[in-house]
C-alpha cells in the first residue's frame, strides 16, 4: 500500500530511532511532523528532507505542547494518520541509589509522554474512524533487569497502554508496539551513572548494536499494511543478542 501523503507525527525525531523513522517515511512520500526539543537538529533535518517535513518544538511531558503540536500538524498537513510515540530516555542505576528525580523524569517522558501523544490525536482519529498509533517499547517491556527498574517499569506500562488502546479502539485505530533490542543511538547518554553504564557496556560487549534503520523498517512495514490488517507487536533485536 502506498505511503504517499500519509501524515505522520514522530516524537523524539531529533536523533537515533526517531530520526531514522522520519527519514524513512519522508523518503516513502509521507508528510512528517517532527516533534522534539532540540531546535537546531530539527531545523537541519527539515532543511535536508524538504517541504513534506515540518517540525514543532515539543516537550512531551507538557500535554499542552503536545496538543499544540497535533493542531499544528492538522493546520499544515490537513489530518493525522499516524502517531509514532518514540521519545524516551533510559536512566539506569540500582534502586538503592534513590535517584528519585531521574525516576520521575523517566516516568514523565516515557509514560506521560506517550499518554499525552495519545490524548492529542485520539479524538481526531476517533472522529475519522481511522488512524494508527505506534508506540516504541523495548525488550524492557517484557523483561525485568537489574539497574533498569524504572526504565522497565515505564516500558511495561507502554506495553499495557498499547494493548488497552487496541482493545478500546477496535476497527478504528490500528495500534502497534515495537520492541527494539540494542540499537545504536544516544540513549545511554540520558544516564549519568558511570558505574552502571560501565557494567552495561561490559554486559553488552558481545552484542552487535543494530542500526536505527532496523526499527524504521519495522515502522514502515506496520504502516504500509492494508487498513484491515493491524500489525500489533514486533520484536527487532540484533541477531546475537541473547536477552
Ligand atoms: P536517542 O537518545 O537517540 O533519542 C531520544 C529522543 O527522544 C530524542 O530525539 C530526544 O529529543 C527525545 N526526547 C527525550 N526527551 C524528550 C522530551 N521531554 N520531549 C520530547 N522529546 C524528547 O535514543 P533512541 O533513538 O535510542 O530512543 C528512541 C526510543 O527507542 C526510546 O523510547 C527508547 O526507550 C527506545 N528504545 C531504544 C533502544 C536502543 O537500544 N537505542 C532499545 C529499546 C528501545 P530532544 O532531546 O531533542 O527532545
Amino acid at each position: 500500500m502506498s505511503l504517499e501523503n500519509k501524515v505522520v507525527i514522530v516524537t523524539g525525531a531529533s536523533s537515533g530511532i526517531g530520526e531514522a523513522i522520519a527519514r524513512e517515511l519522508a523518503a516513502a512520500g509521507c508528510k512528517v511532523m517532527l516533534a522534539a526539543r532540540r531546535e537546531e537538529r530539527l531545523k537541519s533535518l527539515v532543511q535536508e528532507l524538504g517541504d513534506g517535513v515540518a517540525f514543532h518544538l515539543t516537550d512531551v511531558t507538557n500535554a499542552k505542547q503536545v496538543e499544540e503540536m497535533a493542531e499544528a500538524t492538522i493546520k499544515r498537513f490537513g489530518k493525522i494518520d499516524v502517531l509514532v510515540n518514540n521519545a524516551g530516555i533510559m536512566p539506569v542505576s540500582p534502586l538503592i541509589e534513590l535517584k528519585i528525580d531521574e525516576w520521575n523524569k523517566a516516568i514523565d517522558i516515557n509514560i506521560r509522554g506517550v499518554l499525552h501523544g495519545i490524548a492529542a490525536v485520539l479524538p481526531h482519529m476517533n472522529e475519522r474512524s481511522s488512524g494508527h498509533v505506534i508506540n516504541i517499547g523495548s525488550i524492557a517491556s517484557f523483561r525485568a533487569l537489574p539497574n533498569f527498574a524504572v526504565y522497565c517499569g515505564t516500558k511495561f506500562a507502554v506495553k499495557a497502554i498499547s494493548e488497552c488502546l487496541r482493545q478500546e479502539t477496535l476497527g478504528k485505530v490500528r495500534v502497534t508496539i515495537i520492541y527494539p533490542g540494542a540499537v545504536e543511538s544516544e540513549l545511554i547518554q540520558s544516564s549519568n551513572d558511570e558505574q552502571t553504564i560501565n557494567q552495561i557496556s561490559k554486559d553488552f560487549s558481545e552484542v552487535s548494536f543494530i542500526s536505527p534503520t532496523a526499527i524504521s523498517n519495522a515502522v514502515r512495514y506496520a504502516i504500509e499494511q492494508p487498513d484491515e490488517v493491524a500489525v500489533n507487536e514486533i520484536v527487532v533485536r540484533p541477531s546475537n543478542q541473547e536477552l
